[in-house]
């Protein structure tokens, strides 16, 4: 059963073809790699799926309560909404805010009241603000810096940020989750310690898109992986068949992304 299915998707911007009629499917629980040189368009990708940007032409079918919807053109807020979460490339946090507050804001989107509103609150919302907060706890422990909890979210290490990051969008609850290069800026240690999470996030039931550089880690990570160059999809196949595909080869692993 598919999850999500990418059917002939364009993204045009003015007269660069982002996204070239690109398909694939992504396989219910599965772990899935999406790679390729910079400018490939992985983000891109990622950005259309997530209600960032509306592609030009193609559809995306959604897998969401045993029915397929397409989910072309729904705004960001929708796309957490019916289960797709997301970390970006960049890491966007509230810096000025505590740790535990931006995994609280994640876990906003699946309730009714609001984060920076209520001075009046009733006792229903206080309980539900205090649900709120355990969950947020909880998700912090389950990357492993519920230790940090109230300390500014800037003041974290920049391993401990994207993690943080990833918390705040497991607090969304997904069911799809896209990691854009998590493992960039890490170092081998944080790197390590990113693996054994994205397993445990796998081992939640949440399928996993994981855009990467670091071959040695996707290759490890991924049973399966779409490959882009300039837009257009070159491969798709098990890491075996990837690292030998002539064009893979051509276009980005002897390119300096070697180590695979
Ligand atoms: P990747 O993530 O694979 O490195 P991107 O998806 O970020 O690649 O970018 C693919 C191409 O699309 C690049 O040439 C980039 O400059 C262009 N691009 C991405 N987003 C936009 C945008 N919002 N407007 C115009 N061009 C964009
Ligand atoms: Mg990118």
């Amino acid at each position: 059963m598919n999850i999500l299915d990418i059917v002939g998707i364009n993204m045009r911007f003015g007269g660069l073809m982002a996204l070239a009629d690109i398909s694939f499917n992504v396989v219910k629980g599965e772990i899935l790699g999406l790679i390729g040189p910079n400018g490939a368009g992985k983000s891109t990708m990622f950005n259309c799926i997530s209600g960032v940007l509306k592609p030009t032409s193609g559809d995306m079918l959604f897998e969401t309560g045993n029915r397929k919807i397409r989910i072309n053109g729904y705004k960001p807020e929708k796309m957490t909404y019916l289960g797709v979460a997301r970390t970006f490339q960049n890491v966007r946090l509230f810096s000025a805010l505590t740790v535990l507050d931006n995994v609280r804001i994640g876990r906003h989107c699946r309730t009714r009241s609001n984060f920076f509103g209520a001075v009046l609150r009733t006792r229903s919302q206080k309980e539900e603000e205090q649900r709120i907060v355990d969950e947020s706890i909880n998700w912090l422990k389950f990357v492993g810096l519920d230790k940090f909890a109230f300390l500014t979210a800037g003041g974290l290490s920049y391993g401990f940020q994207r993690k943080l990051e990833i918390a705040r969008s497991l607090a969304t609850d997904p069911s799809l989750l896209l990691l854009d290069e998590p493992a960039a800026g890490m170092n081998p240690k944080e790197t390590k310690s990113l693996v054994e999470l994205i397993h445990s996030i796998s081992d939640l039931g949440i399928t996993v898109i994981l855009i990467e550089h670091d071959m040695k880690l996707v290759m490890g990570i991924c049973k399966r992986l779409v490959v882009l160059d300039h837009g257009v999809m070159i491969a798709q196949g098990g890491p075996r068949a990837i690292r030998e595909n002539p064009k893979v080869i051509e276009a980005y692993l002897g390119r300096g992304a070697a180590d695979a």
